[in-house]
């Protein structure tokens, strides 16, 4: 299916509602019936039918069908945020006395869920260095049923070979899953390798505007049926219809915006790679980035988010080239239409600061719509102040 036809028209019936080019905004929590016949069969299988938008919602449903048709799979579920969709998919694989393997430095809300909610009810999960098929061998327990990964890393990007890994967990039959927030299903579809449930948040890209939040998870209609079934209406963080209406608004613009995104960062890593304040800088469609070759391979593109050690001696100087720019904002999230820095540094007390740790001295920068000189004459300017 094209993309084109998939933003523009899938799932679309505009003859149902005066031939309007924007879907409406089905804001109300329940359906009527008018048998007792049809309630019955609602009841039965709320999976298909309209009775509570906890469940089902028409509004909803045109923005599954798209983002289920864009990740290649044959379902999905929009959740309220990126880290409910990772709670469910995650829940709805494991139970008392089973084993995660996850890559290391998940996203953070991933890691809390992994060390504190689910050793609680006997789950437990090991940590490993995903770039090496080795180490999921190894770290594969009798108990293991879940895989969880995240490729590129949104700090560092490190990657995971998703068909070596996709082909590992189905020989032992271990269910996979990984956040795709990086690149989404525009420049990544980790279900054509294998991988069973794929994640993203739509807060950054989908969304794009940085105005609302989302989560899709996306699977064969067997799994998301079951997630349906079970977590989703169970923890009722499904995604809200005027939300849902804002993130198709959001991906009728996705292909435009990454286009613009990926010209312009390709501007500011080679500003960055020449500029002498910059020890080194991490995004994985540079050519000295350790897995260039791998990431070339299974992702079709790569933007928005970079890294970068700054050289200094003291926090302080990290800090003044933060509080030095004039148009970047310094804000958590990506995504949106404005360009971001966090400071690896904002993590930690100053006093513990140590300019010998690489980490410490990390920046990660966001590009946005902005023109690409712009962002470069900030972020020279900031670097002077230093
Ligand atoms: C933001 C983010 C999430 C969580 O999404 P929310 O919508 O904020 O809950 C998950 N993974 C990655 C990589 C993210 O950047």
């Amino acid at each position: 299916m094209d993309i084109s036809y998939i933003i523009n028209e899938l799932a679309e019936e505009r003859e149902n509602y005066f031939n309007a080019v924007a879907p409406p905004i089905i804001q109300s929590s329940n359906f009527v019936f008018n048998t007792v016949s049809d309630m019955r069969n609602a009841f039965a299988d709320e999976y298909s039918t309209y009775l509570y938008s906890r469940g089902k919602n028409p509004t909803v449903d045109i923005l599954r069908r798209k983002l289920a048709a864009l990740d290649g799979t044959e379902d999905c579920l929009v959740f309220n945020s990126g880290a409910a969709a990772i709670f469910a998919g995650v829940l709805a694989n494991v139970k008392a006395g089973d084993h995660i393997v996850s890559v290391d430095k998940p996203y953070t809300w991933a890691q809390k869920m992994f060390n504190d909610i689910l050793p609680r009810f006997g789950v437990t999960t090991s940590y490993i260095d995903g770039t090496s098929i080795e180490n999921f061998e190894r770290a594969i327990l009798p108990n293991t049923t879940l895989i969880y990964l995240e490729s590129p890393n949104s700090w560092d990007y490190a990657l995971q070979d998703l068909k070596a890994v996709a082909d590992l967990a189905r020989s032992e039959n271990i269910v996979t899953i990984i956040d795709n927030s990086y690149c989404t299903p525009l420049y990544q579809k980790p279900a054509d390798y294998g991988i069973d449930l794929v994640m993203q948040t739509a807060t950054k890209y989908i969304s794009g505007h940085s105005d609302t939040l989302g989560g899709v998870l996306s699977g064969s209609s067997k799994m998301i049926e079951r997630i349906f079934n079970s977590e989703y209406m169970n923890i009722g963080s499904g995604i809200q219809p005027f939300n849902a209406w804002l993130l198709i608004r959001g991906l009728r613009t996705l292909p435009a915006r990454l286009d613009r995104l990926t010209n312009s960062i390709k501007k500011v890593v080679n500003f960055l790679n020449q500029h002498p304040r910059v020890e080194s800088l991490l995004f994985p469609f540079d050519e000295k980035f350790p897995q260039y070759e791998l990431a070339k391979k299974q992702m079709k593109g790569a933007c928005g988010l970079l890294s970068f050690y700054i050289r200094a001696n003291h926090i302080a100087e990290v800090e003044k080239f933060c509080e030095s720019l004039e148009h970047i904002f310094m804000a958590v999230s990506w995504g949106g239409h404005e360009s971001l820095v966090i400071p690896k540094c904002s993590g930690i007390a100053p006093a513990d600061f140590d300019r010998n740790n690489k980490e410490h001295r990390m920046i990660r920068l966001y590009v946005g719509l902005e023109e690409p000189e712009y962002l470069i004459r900030d972020l020279s300017q900031a670097f002077d102040k230093m």
